[in-house]
């Protein structure tokens, strides 16, 4: 059942760049530069669709669309619930990654 909580969680929790990586070759080209993930906006084909990590949003800086998981993977020809079925298994996969991931910080 894909519900409202599990949608703000594929576009708030999966990093764009993670769903970019595992997209591979069928995913856009992207880069980092000046700190931010570029990739090419599928909109209108110029690598200015820049990553905030604040809100895991990517902006055009070109055509001014705005993409989040969701609308990348219907823009690559995914229908909405495969693109939902898709994002929920990397989301877990990348969560699962994490934890195992985390090790206890010490203070400096
Ligand atoms: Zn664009």
């Amino acid at each position: 059942m894909i519900t409202a909580e599990l949608l703000r969680r594929l576009r708030n929790d999966l990093p764009m760049n993670v769903t970019i990586n595992l997209l591979g070759r069928e995913g856009p080209a992207a880069k980092i530069t000046e700190g931010y993930f570029r990739f090419v906006c599928p909109n209108c084909g110029e690598q200015r669709a820049t990553v905030n990590p604040r809100n895991n949003l990517a902006h055009c800086f070109s055509c001014q669309q705005n993409l989040n998981n969701i609308d990348l993977l219907l823009t690559l020809g995914y229908d909405f619930r495969s693109a939902v079925a898709v994002l929920e298994g990397w989301l877990r996969q990348f969560q699962a990654q994490q934890a195992r991931q985390k090790t206890p910080t010490t203070p400096a």
